[in-house]
């Protein structure tokens, strides 16, 4: 079975926009989002561009602030505390990566906990691995919504987890123990890592390597989720961590890309979004 992100995503965002249409009689205005881009990199003009019309299909008010790669540190910091002590705004984003003169894990603290969509917050982070009320961040989040609407169930199984990355592998491993999966986290200095991932009952895999987890790695009936966005060396078009057409005969459940995990990060921001406007309202 091929899940499709792009289908449910969708689904969701109707039910969202069904939602915040009863904001403004409840409580006289709509989710605000801010979403700040430094410089014109085309990969994060196209990320923001998503987001843009993502709250659109919602209904969330989205402000996109454009600064050049030339602001320094502390104006960018200055921009977010500002939107931190602004009322009207419930959700602020900086799209990542940021020049190198500034440093990313400062503006994510500075980010107001509360208005942290991204869940990338040292204080979110923390939350999550105590099981305390945060925000998650958007593509694990996404992921596990996934596997659930395909009807996988993840208690019991054995869950390997290819990349440690504080934004993608380290908050889904999480998230699948805290499903009671039995979880293994693999990494580049991983000894021989087909073995190990041939005992997968679900892989997802979080590395940023075309094609790089081939059949021989995958047992039957693996559920296999592919987070990598790649452009493929031959042709430039997108694709995944996984080889897809090798390993998608073996797969029970397996995720494409494009179409996959990336539209569920979105679909997963627009909900953050809307649940920090409602913690903030209550
Ligand atoms: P990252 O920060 O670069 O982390 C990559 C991880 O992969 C690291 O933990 C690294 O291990 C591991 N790795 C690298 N080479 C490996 C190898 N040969 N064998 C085993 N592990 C290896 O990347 P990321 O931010 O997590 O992103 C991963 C991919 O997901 C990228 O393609 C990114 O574009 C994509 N992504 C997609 C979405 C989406 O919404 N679809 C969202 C976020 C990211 P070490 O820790 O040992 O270096």
């Amino acid at each position: 079975m091929i899940i499709s992100g792009k289908e449910l995503s969708a689904r969701l965002k109707a039910e969202m926009a069904e939602q915040v249409a009863g904001f403004p009689a409840k409580y006289g205005r709509v989710p605000h989002l801010v979403v700040i881009l430094v410089g014109d990199d085309p990969a994060s003009v196209s990320y923001v561009t998503g987001k843009a019309k993502a709250s659109e299909v919602v209904g969330i008010r989205n402000t996109t602030v454009r600064k050049p790669d030339t602001i320094s540190e502390e104006e960018l910091l200055a921009l977010i505390r500002e939107l931190n002590a602004d009322d009207t705004v419930d959700g602020i984003l900086v799209q990542l990566p940021l020049p190198k003169h500034i440093s990313e894990a400062k503006v994510i603290e500075t980010i107001a906990k509360e208005k942290d969509v991204d869940g990338f917050h040292p204080l979110n982070v923390a939350a999550l691995w105590q099981k305390q009320p945060c925000t998650v961040a958007c593509t694990p989040k996404g992921i596990i919504k996934l596997l659930k609407e395909a009807g996988v169930t993840i208690s019991g199984k054995r869950a390997v987890v290819i990349g440690r990355s504080n934004i993608v592998g380290l908050p889904v491993a999480k998230l699948l123990l805290d499903e009671n999966a039995t979880v293994t986290i693999a990494h580049s200095r991983t000894v021989n890592l087909p073995e190990l991932t041939r005992q997968a009952e679900i892989l997802v895999v979080a590395i940023g390597k075309p094609r790089f987890v081939t059949a021989d790695m995958v047992s039957e009936g693996t559920v296999v989720i592919d987070v990598g966005v790649n452009r493929d060396p031959e042709t430039g078009k997108l694709c995944g961590d996984v080889d897809f057409a090798a390993v998608e005969p073996k797969a029970s459940v397996i995720t494409p890309v494009p179409g996959g995990v990336g539209p569920m990060t979105i679909c997963c921001l627009m909900e953050n979004t809307i649940e920090c406007f409602l913690r903030r309202q209550h």
